[in-house]
């Protein structure tokens, strides 16, 4: 096997396992650092791993895979943004996901105003989620 093929087979299974590790040890941190609430709509979310510590009622398991916590890059890769930790926060799967969806996704800044506006209302995740969780 030529030189580069073996080197890209190992830059496949070794580097790619290490970043999404950082980046899950990395969300992991925030997680807790917000103190187990997403940026965006401040619920409670859930990990696998940590699911035990932060709703101890679940057992490890959880309801909403609306709430599980995710690695949100502010500045999203497509447009630039690294995996550095002072890009990358704990967010709901559901922000997440709803805030990458539009066509020009708002700034983190926009788009939690608008989130905590619909939560106000009554128009965002509680409503769904309140009676399984909190
Ligand atoms: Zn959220």
């Amino acid at each position: 096997m030529p030189f580069w093929h073996r080197a890209f087979a190992s830059f496949e299974v070794e580097w790619r396992p290490n970043i999404m590790k950082k980046i899950a040890d990395m969300r992991r941190g925030k997680m807790l650092a917000q103190g187990g609430r997403c940026y965006y709509c401040d619920l409670p979310m859930w990990d696998q791993r940590l699911a035990v510590e932060t709703h101890p009622q679940t057992e490890g398991k959880h309801p909403s895979k609306a709430l599980l916590c995710t690695a949100e890059h502010l500045n999203p890769r497509s447009e630039g943004g690294g995996n550095g930790a002072d890009n990358i926060v704990a967010a709901c799967w559901f922000c997440n996901t709803t805030r990458h969806r539009r066509k020009r996704p708002q700034s983190p800044q926009q788009f939690k105003t608008h989130v905590m506006k619909r939560m106000r209302q009554g128009r965002w995740l509680r409503a769904t989620v309140q009676q399984h969780l909190l």
